[in-house]
């Protein structure tokens, strides 16, 4: 088949990958003039590395990516560390997978190096402004109409397509909390007492607070080893004006909003050089990310975005596009394009609906106000470090983590087409 994938981000470049592998045609159209990449890392878990190492990426990124020990949480105030749950070991022996960290740069030049030697075609400048889902076709900004088999967009949050697709507005809704995002060389903190820990030991460090977070991981930088910080709080504890998605911002911000927090934070923001900062938005869950037609559909975040607080949702535009690699590799006649795609909202709609709410709960529970309930969680957390059964951190909670983690894309697509019968049609067994 021949298929036009809209956005050339996370999802939509490991889409490409994925169906250039199940021997399609793909072509990948972007808005920007050319890819820059945006200073900050992400963190990519055992449920996504699995996908990216089935198809070949982790050859063009693994030297980049760092494997963070355990996760933290610590008091606000004064760093206190509350609890430990272990990341490296479980990824590995329990979910068979690493977790890992890199820079964003560093995975979208990876996956964009992989879809290049796949025969990926990419054009940037690109920009989709209009789609006839049922042809399907888009049309570009020059004028130009493209039309394939399959169109897949993948335009992000603030998607062009989402509407048509849906056939009802449906835009981003703002959570009321924003994101100071900030990398430095660790070089730069050596020395100074505190910080020792936070710049040579990987692993993510995670101060919970009154409606604020801020997490703190180590990246493989080219020169040097970078410390990569994510403060959340709220839009109006920070400076995001209304109208404002993104922008750069100063230090002098994120002190302002995390006055009060524990000193050391003070001291590395001191280093800070520059500020991005980004407004939290989600989108509502919805049945369907496909057209009636039955070639034109949505993934990554212009299907389901979420909110940052547990890491997912690069990850889950990841798993969407490994169920459609997958199915698409099986059923690889148009014919079959409505049936493979109601096979695709089946097994993606719920999981994404779970994580997305996980994500929300996650909120709530880091960013408690001072008081009772939060003394009651700070109690429980000191007395249940590591994994437990029913923990009350999911982060810490055993079942939440298997069925998160422990979570492969194409496994759940083979027993799904087991249990419908269609493995029977499909022209290769996964
Ligand atoms: C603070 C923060 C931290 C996060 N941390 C993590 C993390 O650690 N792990 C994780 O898994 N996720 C994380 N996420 C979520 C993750 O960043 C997103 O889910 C992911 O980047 C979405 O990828 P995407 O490809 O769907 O969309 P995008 O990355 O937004 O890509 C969309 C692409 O489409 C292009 N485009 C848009 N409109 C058009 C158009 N009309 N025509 C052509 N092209 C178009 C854009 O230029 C862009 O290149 C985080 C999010 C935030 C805000």
């Amino acid at each position: 088949m021949h298929i036009i994938v809209i956005g050339s981000g996370l999802a939509g470049l490991t889409a490409a990958i994925s169906l250039a592998k199940s021997g399609h045609r793909v072509q990948v159209l972007e808005s920007a003039p050319k890819i820059t990449y945006i200073g900050a890392g992400i963190q990519v878990s055992p449920n996504s590395s699995r996908i990216l190492r089935h198809l070949g990426v982790d050859k063009f990124i693994e030297q980049y990516c760092t494997e963070p020990v355990d996760h933290r949480m610590l008091r606000w105030q004064d760093g206190k560390m509350l609890v430990q749950c272990p990341l490296k070991e479980p990824a590995r022996k329990e979910y068979g997978s690493p977790y890992w960290h890199i820079h964003r740069a560093d995975l979208h030049r990876g996956l964009l190096e992989c879809a290049e030697s796949l025969g990926v075609e990419s054009f940037f400048d690109c920009r989709v402004v209009d789609a006839d889902p049922a042809l399907p076709s888009v049309t570009t900004k020059d004028g130009k109409q493209w039309t394939a088999d399959l169109i897949i967009a993948s335009d992000g949050l603030h998607s062009t397509c989402r509407h048509i697709v849906l056939g009802r507005s449906s835009p981003p809704i703002p959570t009321g909390q924003m994101a100071y995002r900030v990398t430095l060389p660790a070089s730069r903190l050596k020395g100074i007492e505190g910080l020792n820990d936070l710049i040579t030991i990987p692993g993510n460090v995670h101060w919970i607070g009154p409606k604020g977070t801020i997490l703190s991981y180590l990246l493989e930088g080219i020169n040097d080893t970078l410390v990569n910080l994510v403060f959340t709080c709220d839009v109006e504890l920070g400076t995001m004006e209304d109208g404002v998605n993104q922008k750069n911002g100063t230090p002098d911000e994120v002190l302002k909003a995390f006055q009060g927090w524990d000193p050391r934070i003070g001291t590395i923001v001191q280093h800070v050089d520059s500020v991005l900062e980004w407004r939290l938005y989600i989108h509502d869950s919805v049945d369907h990310w496909a057209h009636p037609s039955g070639r034109f559909c949505l993934i990554g975040d212009s299907a389901h975005a979420m909110t940052p607080y547990l890491a997912q949702g690069a990850a889950m535009g990841i798993e969407d596009a490994a169920i459609l690699g997958g199915l698409l590799e099986a059923f690889p006649d148009a014919k079959d394009l409505e049936e493979s795609l109601a096979v695709y909202e089946k097994l993606r709609v719920g999981r994404t609906s779970m994580v997305a709410a996980a994500s929300i709960d996650s909120r709530w529970f880091t960013q408690m106000e001072d008081g009772p309930e939060q003394e009651r969680r700070d109690e429980y957390l000191l007395s249940h470090p590591g994994i437990w059964p029913n923990h009350i951190n999911i982060r810490s909670r055993k079942e939440f983590l298997d069925e998160l983690f422990g979570y492969d894309a194409y496994a759940a697509l083979e027993d799904e087409l087991k249990a419908t019968g269609l493995n029977d049609r499909a022209r290769k067994r996964m």
